[in-house]
């Protein structure tokens, strides 16, 4: 394992002004975990990633060592910018030291600290609170290595303290619970349980994006049944909670909530993205609103309807942008649309594809896997799954048409100075015969001069030649139609 020559760089160029510099925080400890084993190396931990500088140098100080960086101001975060195509920024950050937090949420007042200790006392857990120097010698104040092999997540000091501080951070304990496969520790965990109340005064901004990092992590189904576990789901998606323990009827071996989790499980084994992923967390969100009966036979019509509008709501009120709200809000709208070779006509598919719109459509077909795998019964669905793609690739395709040519029926009978009649509908289309052959001929030049030749002809002879150009209209369209149903395998 390395530091970077860049981050080397850095800290070298501070301590030669006198400064003491460290790298800190969440690239130590993937720094260390990377070295410890070559599992969590593989899993991308020694991958490319941010290093944070922290210093006793002031912003202002900073700012003088490197010339090329800025300060916005930001907690004491000063950016540089490095001649660098592999890490052109790193930030560095001066001792901080957070004061009285009086609402839960975020510090009073930013102090510096005047030692390495007060930063790395400030810090959320035990694995986020080491530091090393540009000669990997490690300052661990806190047992981070130990928990690091003990693989735990464990606040730096009183948990309940720390988290009335700044609640946030319970949810960054399920999240680095998640993705590093760590458990929280025991006292951590209880007061978590206990305060996770306090979430409520967090703003939605900061939980939307640990949220998304759950939701993004290999483990995402475990990280959300944490939340569930450890009493926070019910401040972040308390709709979701509801489907805990609503049964389902004969298609469904699990109850609505762990149908869900199972279906972001699938989504996040085969790594699709964060859109396919929160739509499969939700896209059975409506069904405890619209459950008629109950056992084997109970129903759930409209749900996904309904489930659309509540999906809408939560990630409105997660502060997720309105162009993902709409993506999500189309796929869970659309998961349970019905196809069955032979049975479900061509009109119809278009009509999906032109509501859900055709970039959706590759996104709304994995959600649809995830329900399926995630039943817990799958059926089988490959052929019948292969023809529904190349039914939306067909109709995704412009149809062959006289309408593909640079002129129309207007340039005909104007060049021609004739009016409208079978000619000038027979003119086209051999015109389009031509272009079939060699679609370079389709310029306005070339067609016009055609058009003169074509008008010369009498009726009968035009009249073959069109037929001629019409059949082979069908052939070509026939071969496209082939080579489509060969790339998805249908006969
Ligand atoms: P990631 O791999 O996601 O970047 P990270 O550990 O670097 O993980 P960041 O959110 O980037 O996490 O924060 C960097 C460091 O700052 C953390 O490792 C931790 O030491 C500290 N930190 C961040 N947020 C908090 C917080 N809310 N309370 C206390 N310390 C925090
Ligand atoms: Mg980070």
């Amino acid at each position: 394992m390395v530091i970077p020559k860049e981050v080397k760089t850095i800290i070298s160029q501070l301590k030669q002004k006198g400064y003491e510099a460290y790298i800190v925080g969440g690239c130590v400890r993937d720094f260390l975990l990377a070295s410890q084993n070559e599992a969590a190396f593989a899993q991308g931990y020694g991958g490319p990633r941010d290093w944070d500088v922290t210093t006793n140098a002031k912003p202002e100080e900073i700012q003088r060592v490197f010339p090329d960086s800025f300060y916005e101001n930001n907690f004491l975060t000063v950016t540089v910018r490095i001649e660098s195509k592999k890490i052109p920024e790193i930030e560095v950050t001066t001792y901080r030291l957070e004061a009285k937090y009086s609402d839960k949420r975020h510090p009073d007042d930013v102090r510096y600290a005047k030692t390495l200790e007060e930063d790395l006392s400030r810090r959320d857990f035990t694995v986020n609170a080491i530091a090393m120097n540009d000669k990997k010698k490690i300052i661990d104040l806190f047992g981070g290595q130990d928990d690091l092999k003990k693989k735990i997540i464990k606040t730096v000091g009183n948990p309940d303290e720390r988290f009335g501080e700044d609640a946030l951070r319970m949810l960054r304990a399920v999240r680095f619970a998640a993705t590093l496969d760590f458990t929280i520790e025991e006292k951590t965990a209880e007061a978590i349980k206990k305060n996770s109340v306090w979430l409520e005064a967090v703003s939605k901004e900061r939980i939307r994006d640990e949220l998304v990092k759950i939701i993004m992590a290999d483990r995402a189904a475990e990280g959300i049944e944490l939340l569930r576990q450890l009493h926070l789901l019910k401040y972040i998606l308390p709709e979701l909670e509801e489907n805990y323990g609503v049964g389902q009827n004969k298609h469904h071996i699990y109850d609505c909530y762990h149908h869900a989790l199972k279906a972001l499980e699938y989504t996040a084994k085969k790594k699709f993205n964060v859109h396919v992923r929160i739509a499969a967390l939700l896209h059975d969100i409506g069904k405890p609103k619209v459950k008629v009966g109950n056992g084997i036979n109970s129903t759930f019509y409209n749900h996904e309807v309904v489930g659309a509008k509540m999906a809408f709501q939560i990630l409105r009120r997660l502060a997720f942008s309105s162009k993902d709200v709409e993506k999500i809000t189309k796929l869970v709208k659309w998961h349970m649309f019905y196809y069955n070779v032979d049975e479900v006509t061509e009109s119809s598919v278009r009509r999906l594809v032109r509501n859900v719109g055709p970039e959706n459509m590759a996104e709304l077909l994995q959600v649809r896997e995830a329900d399926r795998i995630g039943s817990g019964v799958p059926k089988a669905e490959p052929y019948k799954l292969r023809h529904l793609k190349y039914i939306i690739d067909k109709v995704s395709k412009d149809p062959i048409s006289v309408g593909m040519l640079k002129v129309d029926g207007k340039d005909v009978m104007e060049i021609l100075g004739i009016d409208p009649g079978p000619r000038v509908g027979q003119i086209l289309d051999v015109l389009l015969g031509h272009v079939l052959d060699d679609p370079k001929k389709n310029t306005r030049e070339f067609l016009s001069t055609e058009i003169k030749k074509l008008g010369a002809l009498e009726d009968k002879k035009l009249k073959m030649m069109a037929e001629g150009a019409k059949e082979d209209k069908f052939e070509v369209q026939a071969e496209e139609d082939k080579k489509i149903k060969d790339k998805y395998w249908v006969k």
